[in-house]
């Protein structure tokens, strides 16, 4: 800990104001957010939907490849379904200037397809959380990713992640660590573990020390792309969208019964965040 004291520590909610709906608010003024959901793994995307909807965001999109969009539209009624089988599809969907927050990685696939995809969405300089997959396919070639970052970009490793793409920073202090990774993105970092760190390219950082250590579960850190993705989509600063899903992600688990998986992270999370001051 003694690491991680320079940085404002996070432990309440003091450095945001959570969106809530307004009277003359409609789906599309509460943000729609996109989820690249995987092929195959189609778990981690429709865990990242539920927490961005559960967060707020008005809209959500899964585009993902056309056999895999029955398991997304089955699990949630409320999500809009969008076939994408090549990149041409991709491009067609970003179009849609209304759909203001993405998110790509989780259950992705680790390779050249998932690096180029992150590429067109980097293209678009929109609010923009790459996770998992969508990280450890830049291990060859991270510059090629931190050459792309254009707009607001919050890149979301845990340990092993960040070793892929800041391999010469695996050692040392923490919050240093991860304020160098920022700063040579040119994205926020939000290094995830006990003491979750948030670093964003100017060296400001905060550390959540929120989270229990019943996060320690499959499909948790998908929950939080997604959280921090639903906050995006309404407008929150992606520094502040990072920490503040962060903090809520161990709110939420604190809530959450024992025993607790990565499916009652999103209603728990909504939980936490209902019981803060408005
Ligand atoms: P992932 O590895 O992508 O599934 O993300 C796991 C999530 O659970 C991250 O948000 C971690 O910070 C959190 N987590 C995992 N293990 C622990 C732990 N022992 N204590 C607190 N948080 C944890
Ligand atoms: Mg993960």
């Amino acid at each position: 800990l003694d690491d991680i004291r320079p940085a404002a520590h996070l432990n309440g909610p003091h450095l945001w104001r959570l969106p809530r709906p307004g009277l003359r608010d409609h789906k599309y003024t509460r943000g729609h957010a996109v989820v690249f959901g995987g092929a195959t793994m189609t778990g981690a995307g429709r865990l990242a939907a539920r927490a961005a909807r559960r967060l707020g965001a008005g809209l959500l999109t899964v585009a993902a490849t056309a056999s895999a969009l029955p398991l997304y539209a089955q699990d949630a009624p409320g999500v809009l379904c969008r076939a994408i089988e090549c990149p041409d599809d991709v491009e067609t969907l970003l179009e849609d200037a209304r759909l203001n927050a993405l998110l790509l990685g989780p259950g992705a696939g680790r390779g050249p397809h998932t690096a180029a995809r992150a590429l067109s969405v980097l293209a678009t300089g929109r609010p923009t959380v790459l996770d998992a997959d969508a990280l450890t396919s830049f291990a060859e070639d991270p510059g090629a990713l931190f050459d792309a970052v254009t707009g607001p970009v919050i890149l979301t490793p845990h340990e092993g992640e960040f070793a892929a793409i800041f391999p010469d920073l695996i050692e040392g202090n923490r919050l240093h660590r991860v304020r160098q990774a920022a700063r040579r993105a040119g994205a926020v970092v939000l290094l995830k573990g006990p003491e979750t760190v948030v670093a964003a390219p100017d060296g400001s950082a905060v550390v959540s020390t929120n989270g229990p250590p019943s996060l320690a579960t499959a499909g948790s850190g998908d929950v939080l792309a997604g959280a921090i993705l639903g906050l995006l989509a309404q407008g929150v600063p992606g520094r502040e969208a990072a920490a503040a899903a962060a903090w809520l992600h161990g709110a939420g688990a604190r809530r959450g019964p024992p025993g607790l998986i990565a499916e009652d992270l999103p209603e728990a999370m909504a939980q936490a965040a209902a019981a803060l001051p408005g």
